[in-house]
């Protein structure tokens, strides 16, 4: 096995376990929440927001399962508001 081979098995994404299906994954096809003031799950595209953060499959039943047993609320380590994460039901 050459090099080259070597550095593409060892550089490795980091993994992130989602917190909706306990799958562990590579953090870049997760999608990072954060917590924002008054303890607020926010969505964060862009990893941008400090503090830490919960990782969710980009895909909406494992975010509402993540909803639905509390997930994010142990993720952070406090009473966490996600109302603001579930879009409106339209049918
Ligand atoms: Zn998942």
């Amino acid at each position: 096995m050459g090099p080259q081979m070597m550095e593409i098995l060892t550089k490795r994404e980091s993994e992130r376990t989602c917190i909706g299906c306990r799958t562990r994954m590579p953090k870049n096809v997760l999608v990072r929440y954060a917590l924002a003031s008054g303890n607020r799950v926010v969505r964060d595209d862009g990893n941008i927001m400090p503090g830490r953060g919960a990782y969710v499959c980009n895909d909406p039943a494992c975010l509402e399962r993540a909803i639905k047993k509390g997930a994010f609320s142990r993720a952070f380590r406090v009473k966490a508001d996600h109302s603001g994460l579930v879009e409106p039901d339209n049918g």
